[in-house]
């Protein structure tokens, strides 16, 4: 059985199509600068390739294209859509309305549209993606939407509540939404199954770190706190965005530059974090070969990230009343030997401890990192939103 999986932006739609039989991705690609001019890049599992450019005004074009290159040509791995039994969506803001998967409707896309004002970046151009994915398939092919804050809506109010008026939660819908959420569900039941131990019965938390970053408390596989906000803005330095400041920074700051509401946001979304502290790059592999080099911005730029990680860990024990495992999982959680030390080094009276051979010789594979005696275990487990997206799908078509 074949899904595509789906993941729209503005201006991209990246998909993958999975054989559910076994679980592996028989072709992959991106169609890019959607409304801009257009270009795909296309690869098959055993390594056919097609790149072009082409002219994509809007999602529906880009959708054609992708059909086209699936289904025909040298690329090709099937022959007609009607091979495909579904399709699975990436849909980032699901609010409160949205607290599982389910099966697309016009009312669900309007819905999804509806949002927008809390995801502004994303939740359109899923809704143009989904318009647009539905008047190209067949109108037989089910389509199933799987939501970023989903697994976060079991966290209780004290955890998501901000401190402001609650008229402006009810009348705004203003609270923690908490973003990650099937990269930290797939990869806290991956972690349950490789300990060989029930998910109810573990405290977890769950360390994504990549370009965005954000750490979860998963209590017996649920989510009880999340360092993302109202937007994924919120929690611990990433590449260009600053995490958790001040609010007082932030209005302090935008009326010394005399910023608009949408000049801070760039600012604090695209200026900062890694990039704005270091002044070097917004890449994690950038700050660790300038920091190796003696640069002290890039070396304090690793330094907040880690010490900001080692809090969440902290607070998250201390929310959940103890911890059986911490994971890392990410572009940088997984590859990165030297923020993962930097986390777990200064850790062991929380019974935190890492073999540093182990990790230093660990990338991108799942693997225990702590030593034998680590009250704690610790883990690297590869993260697959993707595939986490096609089960759900698939589960949801089989009821
Ligand atoms: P993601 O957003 O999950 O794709 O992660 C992107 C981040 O992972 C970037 O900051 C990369 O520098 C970092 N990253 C990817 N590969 C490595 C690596 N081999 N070593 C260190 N950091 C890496």
């Amino acid at each position: 059985m074949l899904i595509l999986v789906v993941n729209a932006g503005s201006s991209s739609l990246k998909y993958q199509l999975i054989n559910m039989d076994d679980e592996s991705v028989l072709a992959k690609g991106n169609c890019d600068r959607i409304g801009i001019d257009g270009h795909i890049s296309h690869k098959t599992a055993d390594g056919r390739a097609f790149d072009a450019d082409c002219t994509f005004p809007t999602h529906t074009e880009a959708f054609e294209k992708l059909v086209e290159v699936l289904t025909t040509g040298d690329h090709a791995v099937i022959k007609s859509m009607d091979e495909i039994s579904a399709v699975g969506h990436r849909i980032v803001q699901g609010a409160e309305i949205f607290d599982r998967p389910c099966l697309v409707t016009p009312e669900v896309i309007d819905q999804i549209d509806g949002l927008a004002e809390l995801a502004p970046v994303h939740n359109h151009a899923h809704a143009l993606a989904l318009r647009a994915c539905t008047a190209v398939i067949p109108a037989t092919t089910p389509q199933v939407v799987v939501f970023d804050t989903a697994f976060h809506q079991t966290m209780p109010p004290k955890a998501y509540m901000f401190g402001l008026p609650y008229e402006d939660y009810e009348k705004y819908h203003v609270r923690k939404y908490g973003f990650h959420g099937t990269s930290h569900r797939f990869v806290s039941s991956a972690l349950a199954e490789a300990m060989g131990k029930n998910i109810e019965d573990l405290k977890i938390v769950s360390c994504h770190l990549g370009n965005g970053s954000s750490i979860t408390a998963v209590n017996g596989g649920k989510c009880v706190d999340t360092s993302m906000g109202f937007t994924p803005l919120d929690g611990v330095l990433m590449g260009t965005r600053c995490g958790a400041v001040d609010p007082s920074a932030v209005t302090f700051v935008a009326s010394k530059h005399g910023f608009t509401p949408d000049e801070m946001s760039q600012y604090m979304n695209k200026k900062s974090g890694f990039l704005g502290v270091s002044g070097v790059s917004s890449d994690n592999r950038d700050i660790q070969e300038a920091a190796k080099q003696g640069n002290k911005r890039a070396q304090l730029a690793s330094e907040m990230l880690a010490y900001e990680i080692q809090k969440y860990i902290g607070s998250y024990t201390a929310a959940m009343n103890g911890v059986d495992a911490v994971l890392f999982t990410g572009g940088i959680g997984e590859n990165s030997a030297e923020i993962r030390e930097l986390v777990c080094s200064g850790m062991s009276w929380f019974g935190i401890e890492i073999d540093n051979e182990i990790n230093n010789a660990t990338r991108g594979k799942l693997q225990k990192i702590s030593t034998p005696d680590s009250k704690v275990e610790v883990w690297i487990v590869p993260t697959n939103e993707e595939l986490l997206i096609a089960r759900d799908t698939l589960e949801l078509i089989s009821k």
